[in-house]
């Protein structure tokens, strides 16, 4: 059991040490595809919230949000990359429309949903996105219209594919991190990832206080070394 809202730095270093070796060992690389897809689909900007925003209070420097020039080709690429072993069958079975491994056939009807909306005439999807460039600590981290995508996604891949939407808010879950999200009391993110949302959110803004760490302190715990340009590793602190 793990909760990050009672937990201590060392606790959560290890926890996120742990689960990028976890990572880099399995077919899918997803620390190496992370760090492509951050240079790639991202822009960290300064901090857009007033001050009286949970994140203004902590020292907050800046929120990832996606590139609005990006386009679904290379979203979907990022995708692939990140999710699934079998990435070529997966992008022609969006582009192209050709069979898609069994294992990816879950994914494809909200790609599609994804593919078409992209550029639809409600306005581009990522025009929408970026006009509300929150992160998870905020007060509000998402628009209506965020809240709505994110309790639309209702399967493992349509989190996957809406957190890489809302990069620093949504965390993603697979079979085996939405077991250890619910043994430590988190709700079950299938029937409603903003909930869980809304818990995770609560749950780091307790360890930010508790620790007394500021933003750009708890972005550093993931890469000590590095800059503090790091996406909040929520997902891999409540997965192992
Ligand atoms: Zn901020
Ligand atoms: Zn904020």
């Amino acid at each position: 059991m793990f909760r990050i809202g009672t937990a201590n730095i060392q606790e959560v270093v290890d926890r996120i040490k742990e689960s990028n070796r976890v990572a880099s060992t399995k077919r899918t690389r997803y620390p190496e595809w992370e760090h492509k897809a951050i240079s790639d689909c991202y822009v960290f900007i300064s901090c857009p919230c007033n001050e009286d925003c949970f994140c203004r209070k902590h020292g907050c420097n800046g929120h990832w949000i996606i590139r609005d020039d990006l386009t679904f080709a290379q979203f979907l690429a990022h995708f692939a990359n990140l999710w699934t072993p079998y990435r070529d069958s997966l992008q022609s079975a969006v582009l192209e429309g050709t069979k898609p491994h069994p294992r990816n056939a879950a994914a494809i009807p909200y790609l599609e949903v994804l593919r078409d909306q992209w550029l639809s005439s409600g306005g581009p999807l990522l025009k929408r996105i970026v006009k509300y460039p929150h992160c998870l600590v905020c007060d509000t981290p998402l628009d209506a219209y965020g809240r709505a995508v994110t309790s639309a996604a209702m399967n493992v891949y349509q989190s996957k594919a809406v957190s890489q939407l809302f990069y620093d808010v949504v965390v993603p879950y697979d079979t085996g991190s939405r077991h250890e999200m619910m043994k430590a009391g988190y709700g079950d993110p299938r029937n409603s990832l903003l909930n869980v949302t809304d818990q995770l959110r609560r749950d780091v803004q307790k360890f930010i206080v508790n620790n007394a760490i500021t933003m750009s302190e708890f972005r550093q715990l993931d890469n000590p070394q590095g800059s503090h340009k790091v996406h909040l590793q929520t997902s891999q602190i409540v997965q192992v």
